[in-house]
């Protein structure tokens, strides 16, 4: 595939990348593997300081780098912005915390047999990362890898080779020791090839099921360790208890931020009988504040898409999905025509579990509405699901909510507010939405060799 940065806002080309050669993916591998063996010999504190830097690095120049998040893929610049920043708080939470979680950590099995767990590296680490968050993707696999000494060598989306340059040259300004981090524009087959290296210890992907299957079927041939963060169809429970401004606002927020391309987005609302009516009557209202515009321009509220592509695949998607039996209740499913890849927001109801898009990801600005009576009813169709990502839940009832969460089938669920990933939590999904944790001290265990020591 080609690595081409094309702005979404108007389908001008910006430009072209050529691709790694297989000389420069050895030479990734052979600066990998240097740089795991003298990190043997460092401390995890003495990283931690090399990590500060990066961080401080994307905080000192945010608008520098959260321009080339809004020229590839479209994010609205104030977004972009709060990306960098978040880029940098991923960074300083392992700086701060990272150390910590890798310490020793006492096992006994008895007083008879005393036993502690050591943390230590493994190898070099291929990261296939999404666009859709082009920097904290991969901090999150880079900042909790480099602390535990284990090099990352990158394969970012084809659409965004700009912010993959970009997060290289941050970590160069940063003096990240060469080797620890490399980007390259490789090919599905160098990814492979890369796998089944003997460096390569691990490979974490974030991006769709379909290749989620893939990379982990490699991962699996060389019995190498994986991480899956994959897509979700999450639910967002609105209960009769809400609160009706907060919920509305929050589930909005929840499906139209960064133009609906979230994996943990609110993708199908749940909404009981009792809150249906007003519910839906100042949804409309909320969804019609998000208005299309230049990206790059502060005041506008809905980004395009990210690219002629996700546009064109998203029109078919609604396409077959009112085919299929829904209908559409606010919105104008009309293409929008012109060089933008943007995309009418939409809520739609009658999906079925029959309709042959039903469990479909939809990533864009497109809102299922289902009308729910009580727990057993939510749980059918929550859990009617073969993601298990995320999820959130409107209620004044803090008790109920909590324990209506416990029996959604996903990795995580946010209660009276939208879900986003926060340094301190660990974030990851169940079923099709995949395994592993990220961030948090689970993150920073995942690619660790986690040896008991007995006696
Ligand atoms: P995608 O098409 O699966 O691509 C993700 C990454 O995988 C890209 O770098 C892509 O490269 C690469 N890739 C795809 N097939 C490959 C193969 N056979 N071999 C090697 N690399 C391969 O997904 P996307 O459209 O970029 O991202 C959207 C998806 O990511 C959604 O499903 C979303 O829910 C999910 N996501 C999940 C999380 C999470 O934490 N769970 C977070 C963000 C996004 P190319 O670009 O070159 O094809």
């Amino acid at each position: 595939m080609a690595y081409r940065a094309v702005n979404p806002y108007n389908g001008k080309l910006i430009k072209e990348f050529a691709p790694s050669t297989d000389t420069e993916v050895e030479e990734a591998l052979t600066a990998a593997e240097n740089f795991y063996q003298n990190a043997k010999k460092q401390s995890f504190e003495q990283r931690a300081k090399q990590l500060a830097a990066l961080a401080a690095e994307f905080t000192k120049n945010c608008d520098y780098y959260a321009r080339f998040i809004t020229t590839n893929m479209g994010k609205l610049i104030n977004d972009a912005q709060a990306e960098v920043k978040k880029t940098a708080a991923f960074a300083q939470y392992y700086v701060d915390h990272g150390a910590a979680a890798l310490a020793n950590q006492d096992y006994s099995a008895s007083a008879k047999q005393p036993a502690h767990l050591e943390f230590s590296s493994i190898g070099a680490i291929v990261a296939v990362e999404p666009w859709n968050f082009p920097y904290t993707q991969v901090m999150r696999v880079f900042a909790p890898n480099f602390i535990l000494g284990n090099p990352v060598i990158l394969k970012h989306a084809s659409i965004v080779p700009e912010c993959a340059n970009a997060f290289e040259e941050a970590c160069q300004t940063a003096e990240i020791p060469t080797g620890a981090f490399k980007n390259l524009f490789a090919s599905y087959d160098q990814v492979t090839t890369m796998i089944s290296d003997a460096r390569v210890q691990g490979v974490a992907l974030t991006g769709s099921e379909k290749a989620g299957a893939k990379i982990a079927a490699a991962a699996g041939k060389n019995i190498k360790k994986s991480t899956m963060e994959l897509g979700g169809t999450d639910v967002c429970v609105i209960l009769d208890d809400a609160d009706l401004n907060k919920a509305v606002v929050g589930a909005a927020k929840g499906r139209l931020n960064n133009s609906g391309q979230v994996c943990t987005a609110a993708k199908r609302y749940l909404v009981q009988s009792g809150i249906y009516d007003d519910f839906l009557a100042e949804l409309k209202q909320e969804f019609a504040k998000y208005q299309p515009g230049n990206p790059l321009d502060e005041n506008t509220t809905l980004a395009p898409l990210s690219s002629k592509s996700a546009q064109k695949t998203l029109q078919q998607q609604v396409k077959d999905v009112l085919a299929g039996g829904a209908k559409v209740l606010w919105g104008d499913p009309t293409p929008v025509s012109g060089p933008g890849a943007f995309f009418n927001p939409l809520i739609i109801s009658g999906m079925k579990f029959d309709n042959p898009m039903y469990d479909q990801e939809l990533f864009g600005p497109v809102a299922q509405l289902y009308r729910v009576t009580d727990e057993a009813d939510i749980l059918r169709i929550a859990n009617h699901s073969n993601y298990g990502l995320g999820g959130a839940i409107y209620s004044e009832n803090l008790p109920a909510a909590r324990a209506l969460a416990a029996k959604i089938e996903t990795g995580q669920v946010a209660i009276n507010q939208p879900l986003s990933s926060i340094p301190e939590l660990p974030f990851g999904g169940v079923k099709h939405s995949g395994y592993g944790r990220e961030l948090s001290d689970l993150g920073i265990r995942e690619f660790a060799n986690i040896k008991t020591i007995l006696g």
